[in-house]
């Protein structure tokens, strides 16, 4: 039973998983997963300065840089920001990324966010795990179907809201406070971002909104958590053959179970 277990990330755009869900995915990692990081979107709308193709390399640059940093793969975005759209071609190719990874755990935005890439995203990953091992569904490129059981989970909304400003409270707290200077260092890497913010947001902004969001996340615990993300699980009829929770298990004193399974 020493078949490589592994985990797959994948935000929108790059930094997206820094700033959500990198904690959990190192913690992954020292439980001895194969740590991949995938973009769907290839960061283009991030600059007031660079052009198309030059904000595109830099930002694959941090990202892959970034990835290095907990030793996962960094695989780039698909299609530019704001043109990602739930459509056949995009579906195919993501597809093709999830049955070329093999993933065994898939953390991914939330189903609700304030910004419509992200909520695509989300259903693009839901669908392409869904549609791994289905024959007659052809990833672009081709690839191999593949059968092992996905465990999917999405991360917190921007705000811990809706777009309609409901709450999303998460099932599962994981407590990331010892993971937080990779978390920093890896969204340090994303230096065309912080530059920028930092000039028009003041010094340190970018970094300190990753840590206000951990922190915000922490507050729900009912415990003293100072960082913590928060996971909702996704149903598993179509992604694994039986229900389960490796990422509560794996991680288990460091994980606060919020809100019963289904309740
Ligand atoms: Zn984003």
């Amino acid at each position: 039973m020493s078949e490589k277990k592994i985990a797959l990330a994948v935000g929108a755009h790059p930094d997206d998983v820094e700033f959500l869900m990198a904690g959990t995915l190192a913690m992954l990692g020292d439980a001895g997963y194969e740590l991949h990081i995938m973009n769907v979107g290839n960061g283009n709308c991030g600059t007031a300065q660079h052009t198309h193709e030059e904000i595109i390399r830099i930002r694959g640059r941090e990202a892959r840089n970034a990835a290095a940093l907990i030793g996962a793969e960094y695989h780039r975005g698909l299609v530019n920001d704001i043109e990602i759209f739930y459509e056949e071609e995009l579906l195919r190719r993501v597809t093709a990324r999830v049955r070329q990874i093999r993933p065994n755990i898939v953390l991914t935005q939330s189903p609700q966010d304030y910004m419509e890439d992200h909520m695509i995203t989300s259903r693009l990953m839901v669908s392409a795990c869904f549609t791994r091992g289905m024959s007659n569904w052809q990833s672009l490129p081709r690839a191999e179907r593949t059968f092992q059981d996905v465990y999917l989970y999405h991360a917190q909304p921007l705000g811990n809201v809706d777009p309609l400003r409901n709450p999303i409270v998460p099932s599962l707290l994981v407590d990331v406070t010892e993971k937080m200077d990779v978390k920093e260092a890896m969204l340090r890497e994303h230096r065309s971002q912080k530059d920028w913010l930092d000039v028009s947001q003041g010094k340190d902004a970018y970094l300190d909104a990753m840590k206000d969001m951990a922190r915000d996340v922490a507050e729900m615990s009912e415990s003293s958590v100072e960082y913590a993300e928060g996971w909702r699980q996704h149903l598993h009829v179509g992604l694994s053959a039986q229900d389960g929770d490796p990422l509560g298990e794996l991680l288990n004193e460091k994980v606060e179970q919020i809100q019963k399974r289904g309740g």
